[in-house]
């Protein structure tokens, strides 16, 4: 079966609307979705009407943004009661936060670089869509503006740590976002382990204190990785007894390489998270 539980929606920093994106998950064959925006549930009652009406096996889910030493992780809720109010709450101060950091990050490249950028991170927090706003969306106006020739570049030249328009910003910890989503019910799937900048050492302690915090799984087969990656995590789902997951992270009809539905097959030994909602 071809499951997806990892979708961006316009609700945050994918183009499609949910309706639109469950059309391209049918169209790409896929069998079960979650629509995982970053720190909003605002898509997931138009997503669910949509795959009821396409066919697809539905699940609400939602990306969230923690602090872990120093590092920003995801971490994915899955199955949970959408407007739990534990969970919402939760959201809510990440969005004040995202909100906070993206209006700092427009004043720094204003001030320090003399780009135009405060106008376009003040309509940012301002709009309603989307509801969760991110440094994708500015990345895509600094390009849109000739400061940068694509959004890896806007990153690298302009929004990455030690560059000026970095803002580091205090996230919830990990124990405050597991508690959250389990307030809700969620499953808990941590998001693309082999992303984030951390040394083998300290991917472990992060896993062995996750599967302690009542962790569930991890996500093993992603859009657009590499076999070497995927042996990894396998890996170290077995290690920790973790259940693995599947997704594509798509955003953007525009970026081929993690349309929906496209990733590697899991290692048969592996139970798939879906399995368990
Ligand atoms: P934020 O969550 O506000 O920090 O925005 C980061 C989002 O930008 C991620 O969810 C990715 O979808 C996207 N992104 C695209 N390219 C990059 C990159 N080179 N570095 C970091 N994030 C990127
Ligand atoms: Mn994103
Ligand atoms: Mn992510
Ligand atoms: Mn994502």
């Amino acid at each position: 079966m071809r499951v997806d539980l990892h979708l961006h929606s316009n609700h945050s920093d994918g183009v499609l609307t949910p309706t639109d994106l469950m059309a391209l998950c049918a169209a790409r064959r896929v069998e079960w979705a979650a629509l995982t925006d970053h720190d909003t549930t605002r898509g997931c009652a138009e997503a669910a009407v949509a795959c009821a009406a396409l066919g697809i096996r539905y699940t609400a889910g939602v990306e969230v943004t923690l602090g872990w030493r120093g590092q920003e992780l995801h971490l994915i809720g899955l199955a949970f009661e959408r407007e739990h109010p534990v969970l919402q709450q939760h959201l809510s101060n990440v969005r004040h936060l995202r909100h906070e950091r993206l209006l700092e990050i427009g004043r720094r490249l204003q001030r320090k670089s003399g780009i135009a950028a405060e106008t376009i991170t003040e309509q940012l927090c301002a709009n309603s869509r989307p509801e969760s706003p991110t440094r994708l969306h500015l990345a895509r106006a600094l390009v849109a503006a000739g400061h940068a020739t694509d959004v890896n570049h806007a990153f690298s030249r302009w929004l990455a740590r030690g560059q000026p328009g970095y803002v580091p910003a205090e996230w919830p910890n990990l124990e405050t976002t597991m508690t959250a989503l389990a307030a809700a019910g969620a499953r808990c799937v941590l998001a693309h382990p082999h992303r984030y900048k951390l040394s083998a050492g300290a991917l472990r302690a992060l896993l062995g204190e996750y599967r302690e915090l009542g962790g569930h799984a991890i996500e093993v087969s992603i859009g657009g990785m590499s076999p070497n990656d995927l042996d990894r995590l396998a890996t170290l789902a077995r290690r920790f007894g973790l259940l693995a997951s599947t997704g594509s992270d798509f955003h953007d009809p525009n970026t081929p390489w993690n349309t929906p539905g496209r990733f590697a097959k899991l290692p048969a030994d592996l139970e798939h998270v879906a399995v368990r909602l």
